[in-house]
């Protein structure tokens, strides 16, 4: 009957300091968002004691007419928002989502062509460590070094010399739209499936304001928690009902066990949000932001990677600063505005050091911060940046002071989970 506060004191204090981190820092993770708290109650539901195993009305347990109802609202919400035929919103992660697609269309041993990691993309999409890569002959496209868009006479080159079964587009630190059609047509000329992970800017596309990558591609996979600002999770959206059919059953009894039905409860939250016309708005928004906070850096003596960005995210480039993005995303902890660390293209060092940082805005937009507060978080960042440049890998510890203020000051004008 005790909640955790009283029946488990250690984690209730980790969970508090984490309400209070996220309260008082400013969050540029690219990847993250805040969810609602509807979101946040239907995850903590009492699903997360159901076992399901299946689809909705093919279950292998009983009692589980709620968890069909709620799959079920989760999946009509799904197609609705991406305007497609098949959803599968049963991936743990966007990982699951990505592993379940390769299982269900690719052998292993056959050959993979993905962006790279180094040019922004992820490491389900054959990186070397990753199980793609080892499971794959995983062949690896790259961007321009002029101005850092996807070459597409390599991928046609490359897609003709090893005659992909699977071509993959999207990533994870590539500011600039995709040309989804380009990359079909190539895909069509050597006979590999389409697939788009659209994992970072699906919110995006759900708000018509990206454009959408499901008229193209033969199945696309996208995780829940970034731009679509929904539950940590995975799924799988086509199409093309024969190729579904191979991806259910990829997903389970494939990949998975049991689905989480709570974290599918609060996907169908998210969804049924995101289908409201408020979410335009606030995706809206999130692309202002972004060119704002990109565009006020850039003023203040970074490079952009691409030149700016048409999403909710920017690749900073800090060598004209003399640091690296491991001091500089530390540096900016210390300030309480937290990002990662990321490569650039062509980055002379390793991605341990690297010489960028990734800055997003999904998050600091759902707090409410407009393009006044990201011209301000500019300015924080790039003092920070100047900071360390003159004093070396420990920074100013007065200027780092003085933004943590500023910090403070901001986040306190736009409080979340008031009441919490
Ligand atoms: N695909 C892309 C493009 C991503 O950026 C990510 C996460 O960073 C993933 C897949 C993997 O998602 P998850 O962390 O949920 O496994």
């Amino acid at each position: 009957t005790d909640g955790v506060a009283t029946a488990d004191k250690a984690v209730f204090d980790a969970i508090t300091r984490e309400l209070t981190r996220e309260r008082d820092q400013i969050e540029l993770i690219a990847s993250e968002n805040i969810v609602s708290r509807a979101v946040l109650e239907a995850q903590g539901s009492v699903f997360t004691n159901k076992y399901a195993e299946g689809y909705p009305g093919k279950r292998y347990y009983q009692g589980c007419a709620p968890s069909d109802e709620v799959e079920q609202l989760a999946i009509d919400r799904a197609r609705k928002l991406f305007d497609c035929a098949y959803a599968n919103v049963q991936p743990h992660s966007g990982a699951q989502a990505n592993g379940a697609v390769m299982m269900a269309l690719v052998q292993p041993g056959e050959t993979i062509l993905g962006m790279s990691l180094a040019a922004g993309g992820h490491l389900t999409h054959g990186a070397p460590p990753a199980q793609s890569g080892k499971w794959f002959n995983a062949v690896q496209y790259g961007v321009r070094e002029s101005d850092h868009l996807v070459d597409f006479d390599e991928v046609e080159r490359l897609a003709l010399e090893h005659k992909p079964k699977l071509i993959i587009a999207g990533g994870s630190a590539y500011p600039r739209t995709l040309d989804f059609p380009r990359f079909r047509a190539i895909a069509d000329k050597v006979g590999a499936y389409f697939l788009v992970d659209m994992a970072h800017f699906a919110g995006l596309v759900a708000a018509g304001l990206h454009p959408s990558p499901l008229p193209h591609a033969h199945v696309v996979t996208t995780t829940t928690h970034k731009t679509l600002r929904g539950p940590r999770g995975g799924m799988v959206l086509s199409n093309d009902e024969a190729i579904g059919k191979k991806i259910n059953s990829a997903v389970f009894p494939g990949l998975q066990g049991g689905p989480l039905m709570h974290v599918i409860a609060a996907k169908a939250v998210a969804f049924g949000e995101a289908l409201d016309p408020s979410f335009k708005v606030y995706a809206q928004a999130v692309i202002a932001n972004a060119k704002t906070l990109a565009g006020r850096l850039k003023e203040r003596g970074c490079d952009v990677v691409a030149g700016g960005t048409d999403t909710h995210l920017a690749l900073i480039d800090l060598r004209p600063k003399g640091l690296t993005g491991k001091d500089a995303d530390e540096a900016l902890e210390r300030s309480h505005i937290t990002c990662n660390k990321n490569g650039v293209p062509f980055d002379p060092l390793p991605p341990t050091k690297t010489s960028g940082i990734r800055v997003g805005s999904p998050a600091g937009t759902t707090r409410g911060f407009g393009q006044a507060e990201f011209t301000a978080i500019a300015d924080m960042i790039a003092d920070v940046l100047d900071g360390l440049a003159a004093n070396g890998h420990d920074g100013n510890g007065a200027v780092e002071a003085d933004v943590r203020a500023r910090v403070k000051a901001l986040c306190d004008r736009f409080p979340i989970y008031p009441g919490f």
